[in-house]
């Protein structure tokens, strides 16, 4: 199959070949086709979408705690668990950040 990111695109703008590009964004590295004539920005589908599932857990994502014989239990959506990369048996570091904040620091 023919990889989306080895293919030539062409700005929508003024039809110029775009040239690849990387980028970072917030810490991600995003993928990206740019144009050399008019600056028209294109981000990689694949990347776009995980720019999407990082602004919808950057506005937080409620879950009800559980338990688990005497501890309380957390689970992590499915989309935050494939965007840090947790899986079980995995490590996650929690760290008080104030009295009604906590962080997670993930370790893999
Ligand atoms: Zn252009």
């Amino acid at each position: 199959m023919r990889d989306l990111w080895d293919a030539e695109h062409r700005c929508t703008n003024c039809n110029s070949i775009m040239k690849k590009d990387n980028m970072s964004i917030e810490g991600m590295e995003i993928r990206a086709w740019k144009c050399s004539k008019c600056d028209e920005i294109v981000l990689h589908p694949e990347d776009a979408q995980k720019m999407l599932v990082f602004n919808k857990i950057k506005k937080g994502i409620s879950v009800k705690v559980g338990m688990l014989g005497e501890s309380l239990v957390i689970r992590f959506p499915k989309e935050v668990a494939d965007f840090y990369n947790i899986k079980k048996g995995g490590e996650v570091v929690i760290k008080a950040d104030s009295k009604k904040k906590l962080e997670l620091d993930v370790k893999n």
